[in-house]
């Protein structure tokens, strides 16, 4: 399989360009192209024939198509349906906030990891994005917006550790000149808690932020709605949380999604800002998003509020998410699996 130009550093491409006979000069011109958001080696105008068939047999270059696009009435949030060159559909969001756009982007083509709560493992995991694949989702939802890019959460479909290279690379990209020059503190990377992988994260000495998603705090209760509980037991993770904080600097957000009468009590409340103080953690809360497939229930509103309240009592630092775009279903992977279901129905 070719090579997605796009997911290329820019030493990497001036490398092969050079090597294959071409004056320097010329990969710089692919990269202004490519930083524009061509993705055809055919318009690259400035280019002689041969280098773009150098290009075409050497590389794959594509430019993902908008299936479909909901923009949610109460609060302008943006969702997108992209298609992959292989068919491949993934979502991306983008949530309009005072200082800017932040875009909450997918980083596989579904998820192994299995959340009881979550939608986007209902079928599995299909396969990884590459690095381009996940900086052109950055790059067209602004342009289809008209946005101003401030942030970005790996937060969409897909769990970012279980594609840790590919999740590397796209991190240096966008942080990168020839990227969106992203400064690595305007983006958040999001886990179900991979700690095997938390040293290499923290030797890539970038100041991303780290969100880890705890949803219990006891082995027994994590069990029962995260499989991942099962390989990493609970005492484990927090020591793994406390020591990335103690290695990078970075202080961790723990998300905590309140399900009805699994996580939501008082004596959970408390365990929870126990940890958080252990860990020197933010906490942050989340109403659970209600997934037709799965039998789970939001915390009530006055629960939400008792929860937050003990958390901020203690000292912890807690926020609870705003809740954005519920009317165009922004929860990660309720449209592709809507998607999935359309298409299936029409081949069934
Ligand atoms: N795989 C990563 C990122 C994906 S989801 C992770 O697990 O962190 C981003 C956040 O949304 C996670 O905290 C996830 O647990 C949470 N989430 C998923 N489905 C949800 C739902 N239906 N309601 C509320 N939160 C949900």
């Amino acid at each position: 399989m070719k090579t997605n130009i796009v997911s290329l550093y820019e030493d990497e491409l001036e490398n092969q360009i050079v090597s294959a006979g071409f004056p320097k000069y010329r990969s710089a011109q692919i990269a202004g192209w490519l930083k524009k958001g061509v993705r055809d080696f055919g318009t690259m105008s400035n280019l002689p024939a041969d280098l773009r068939s150098f290009l075409k047999e050497n590389f794959s270059i594509y430019e993902p198509v908008k299936i479909s696009s909901y923009v949610s009435s109460e609060d302008g949030t943006r969702k997108y349906l992209w298609k992959l060159e292989d068919g491949n559909a993934v979502e991306t969001v983008l949530m309009r906030y005072k200082y800017g756009d932040s875009v909450c982007i997918s980083t596989q083509v579904g998820c192994r990891q299995g959340c009881a709560f979550c939608a986007s493992t209902l079928g599995g995991l299909v396969r990884n994005l590459d690095a381009g694949e996940m900086l052109d989702e950055v790059l067209f939802t602004v342009k289809e917006s008209g946005g101003t890019l401030h942030s970005i959460v790996l937060m969409g479909i897909g769990e970012p550790l279980d594609n840790f290279d590919n999740v590397s690379r796209f991190l240096k990209l966008i942080n990168s000149d020839k990227g969106m020059n992203l400064g690595s503190r305007h983006i958040t990377l999001s886990t179900c808690g991979l700690i095997d992988r938390f040293d290499e994260l923290a030797d890539l000495k970038m100041q991303f932020n780290l969100a880890i998603s705890l949803h219990a705090t006891d082995d027994e209760t994590r069990k029962k709605i995260m499989p991942v509980a099962n390989r990493f037991k609970f005492d484990d993770v927090i020591e793994a949380a406390r020591n990335y904080f103690l290695k990078t600097g970075r202080r961790v957000t723990f998300e905590y999604s309140l399900i009805k009468g699994v996580n939501d009590s008082p004596a959970q409340a408390e365990k929870l800002a126990q940890i958080a103080l252990y860990v020197q953690a933010h906490v942050n809360l989340i109403g659970l998003n209600y997934v037709e497939e799965r039998a789970l229930l939001p915390t009530d509103d006055k629960d939400i509020k008792i929860f937050y309240n003990i958390l901020k009592n203690r000292n912890v630092p807690v926020s609870i998410r705003r809740k954005l775009g519920s009317d165009v279903n922004a929860s990660c992977g309720q449209l592709r699996r809507s998607f999935a279901k359309q298409k299936s129905e029409v081949q069934r």
